[in-house]
């Protein structure tokens, strides 16, 4: 039932009036918070224990890049560039954008600093933010942060198959289900054959006259996006359209067949999937993505993607090196991992809280927290309050193993309260000999009892 305009009107008079204005993030744009950090550092983690295992070295670059960089790799026909990208002038006049993928930036990186001189293959990765500008949707933001991963200077479809396996131990050792498609677009020659055969295909049977306005733009500027659109009446044209592995010379085929027996030797499951193109400009031979298993929509939620890109690092000035990689989405990860069951590390579990009641105590809680820290021990502390009560309330919510109390009696005592959370048992403790004492609790929990009977008054 509508609520009478007059009782609103006189709600919003009693509510008083904010002397300033609160803002709200940007559209498309996300906070992490706290309790998601979990899943963020489970997922980096990953990423950085894999990519080191692998012999990757991680690398940063920055968020912001020349404009021109990204025109002339990732391409200005592809959607990134020619409609996603947050480009602008700055200041001094440069055209500059905020990187929206990860290769380009670092193809610069391996060229600038020489990294030809390095032995080779360059194995490098990198976690860290992008932009587009998108439509936001769920698991579709305009800052959003990527995994990526990078090998310079090794031709050989060894790297590619390394490559895919890394990119499904990831998602594999991280629980989430995935398929992965892979297919070979080839060489700039092999495209170009079969670009006229596809060209032919949309010719017969009035089909060109069927596209979407997009794809009779793709036809003009990149036939091969052609493969990539998602419109219904598009899409079914797409089930009988030539394939491109049909297309490809021997040096193409062998080297796709050669990753497939990879891929197969360590039982990676794949789809060979004909349609797949990646539909940025730099790619040639292997391309992959990564989907979800089992879901709809999972071309269009797409976990990751990569491949192989040889000719890049000459377009962009460096010497030809061949060069392979990908990057795999964190926010569309974490979502998934959100999904399973997979066992999370508490930060806090079996740590030392400290409690302390009245002023005095707080001083010389502070000291002791600072004490312990130092030697190691993982404390935590709630100095801010004064409750008991609330203190070992959080102290349990942590999973706190022992907290130590100190009050009134204990200062003047030079002593110390340790209470076992999981008992409640509460014992007295000479306060210089803390440390060692929970050490030796901390080292070896069946020695509580004699521990009790040594040097300890006992108090329940
Ligand atoms: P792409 O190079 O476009 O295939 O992107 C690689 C991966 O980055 C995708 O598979 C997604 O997981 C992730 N990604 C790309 N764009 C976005 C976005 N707008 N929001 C969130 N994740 C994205």
């Amino acid at each position: 039932m509508p609520r009478p305009a007059k009782k609103i009107a006189k709600e919003k008079e009693a509510q008083p009036q904010k002397k300033y204005k609160s803002y709200a993030r940007l559209r498309g744009m996300r906070d992490v918070l706290f309790d998601e950090y979990k899943y963020w550092d489970l997922v980096t983690n990953k990423a950085v224990d894999l990519s080191r295992t692998y012999g990757f070295k991680r690398i940063e670059t920055p968020a912001l890049e020349s404009l021109e960089l990204y025109e002339k790799s990732t391409g200005e026909s592809s959607d990134i560039v020619s409609k996603e990208m947050y480009s602008f002038v700055d200041k001094s006049g440069e055209k500059i954008a905020l990187r929206p993928e990860g290769t380009p930036g670092l193809v610069r990186a391996y060229v600038e600093h020489g990294m030809f001189n390095l032995p080779q293959p360059v194995k490098m990765f990198l976690i860290g933010p992008f932009f587009r500008h998108d439509k936001p949707q769920s698991g579709r933001y305009r800052q959003f942060s990527q995994f990526n991963l990078e090998m310079f200077g090794e031709p050989s479809p060894v790297a590619d198959a390394q490559i895919i396996l890394i990119a499904y131990n990831f998602f594999k050792e991280l629980q989430v289900p995935v398929q992965i498609q892979v297919n070979s677009i080839g060489c700039k020659d092999d495209r170009k054959s079969y670009v006229s055969k596809l060209l032919d295909f949309y010719k017969e049977r009035g089909r060109k006259s069927k596209l979407c306005q997009d794809c009779r733009k793709r036809l003009v500027k990149n036939p091969l996006r052609l493969l990539d659109c998602k419109e219904e009446k598009c899409a079914a044209m797409l089930a009988d359209v030539p394939q491109i592995v049909d297309s490809l010379c021997d040096d193409c085929r062998n080297h796709f067949i050669k990753v497939l027996e990879y891929l197969d030797e360590l039982d990676i499951p794949y789809n060979l999937n004909p349609l797949l193109v990646r539909g940025l400009d730099y790619y040639n031979k292997t391309v992959f993505e990564i989907w979800p298993l089992g879901e709809d929509q999972a071309r269009q939620a797409s976990l990751g993607g990569g491949g192989r890109y040889d000719e890049l690092v000459e377009q962009m000035g460096g010497r030809p090196t061949p060069a392979c990689g990908f990057g795999l989405g964190m926010e569309r990860t974490i979502a998934k991992v959100k999904e399973t069951n997979i066992p999370l590390k508490n930060h806090n579990e079996d740590c030392i809280f400290i409690a302390q009641l009245g002023e005095q105590s707080r001083r010389k809680a502070f000291l002791l927290f600072e004490e312990l820290r130092r030697s190691g021990i993982k404390v935590r502390q709630m100095f801010t309050k004064d409750s008991l009560k609330a203190q070992l309330e959080e102290a349990n919510k942590l999973g706190a193993k022992f907290s130590l109390i100190l009050g009134q009696k204990e200062i003047i005592d030079g002593t110390v309260l340790i209470r076992d959370m999981e008992s409640g048992i509460q014992e007295v403790v000479d306060y210089k000999k803390i440390r060692t004492e929970l050490e030796k609790r901390l080292a070896n929990g069946e020695k509580r009892e004699e521990l009790r009977n040594e040097n300890l008054e006992v108090r329940s």
